[in-house]
C-alpha cells in the first residue's frame, strides 16, 4: 500500500482522533489516525499470508537468495569480524580447549608410518598457496578424521591441499569427487 503524504485540516475532528486535529487525508477526506489503524488491521489479517508469499517467492530463487546471503556477509563483514575477535577472547578456554582436543585427535588418528615430513609439506604448501593466490587454502582429510561411516588417517596419503570455500562446503561428508583432488605429487609408499 503506497504511504498518502498529502494532508490538510477540515473542519470535522475525528472522534476518536481528537489529538490529530482533524488532519485527514485530501483525497479522500479520511482521518490521518483511522488510516494508519486500518492499515495496521489489514496487515495483521495479512501478515501470515504475505510471509508465505514471501518465503515462496525466495525458495524459487535459490540464485538470489544466495546473492542476498553474499551482500549480507560483504556488509557485515567488519562488525562480524569484530563480533568474532571478541567471542574469541571472552572464550579463550573454549578455544584454548577445541584446539587441544584437536591435537590430541590429530595424534591418535596419525599411524606410526606416517610421514611427518611429508604432512608438514602440505601445510607448507597450503601456507605458499594462500599467499601466492590472496585465498585461503588448507589442509583437508580426504576421508575426514571423524565421519558416521568411515574414520580417515591423518597421514600424506589421506591429505589434499584445497580451496577453504571448497573445504567447508564438504564438511565432513565423504565425498570421493576427482574434481576436488588437488593432491600434492604422488607419494612412494
Ligand atoms: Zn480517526
Amino acid at each position: 500500500m503506497s504511504k498518502r503524504t498529502a494532508s490538510k485540516v477540515f473542519g470535522k475532528v475525528c472522534k476518536k482522533h481528537t489529538e490529530l486535529s482533524g488532519k485527514r487525508y485530501a483525497k479522500t477526506n479520511e482521518c490521518v489516525g483511522c488510516c494508519a489503524e486500518s492499515q495496521a488491521r489489514y496487515y495483521q489479517k495479512n501478515k501470515a499470508k504475505a510471509a508465505e508469499k514471501n518465503s515462496k517467492w525466495w525458495a524459487a530463487h535459490p540464485e538470489a537468495q544466495a546473492e542476498k546471503c553474499r551482500l549480507w556477509v560483504v556488509r557485515n563483514k567488519a562488525a562480524r569480524a569484530e563480533y568474532m575477535s571478541a567471542y574469541r577472547s571472552s572464550n579463550k578456554a573454549l578455544y584454548a580447549k577445541h584446539t587441544a582436543n584437536r591435537r590430541s585427535y590429530l595424534l591418535r588418528a596419525t599411524p606410526g608410518w606416517a610421514n611427518e615430513f611429508f604432512i608438514e609439506e602440505a601445510y607448507m604448501l597450503s601456507a605458499q598457496r594462500s599467499v601466492a593466490t590472496g585465498k585461503k587454502w588448507e589442509v583437508d582429510h580426504i576421508v575426514p578424521l571423524k565421519s558416521l561411516l568411515v574414520c580417515g588417517l591423518h597421514c600424506e596419503s589421506n591429505l589434499r591441499v584445497v580451496e577453504m570455500v571448497v573445504n567447508r562446503r564438504k564438511g565432513n561428508k565423504h565425498v570421493v569427487d576427482t574434481n576436488m583432488h588437488f593432491q600434492l605429487a604422488e607419494f612412494p609408499t
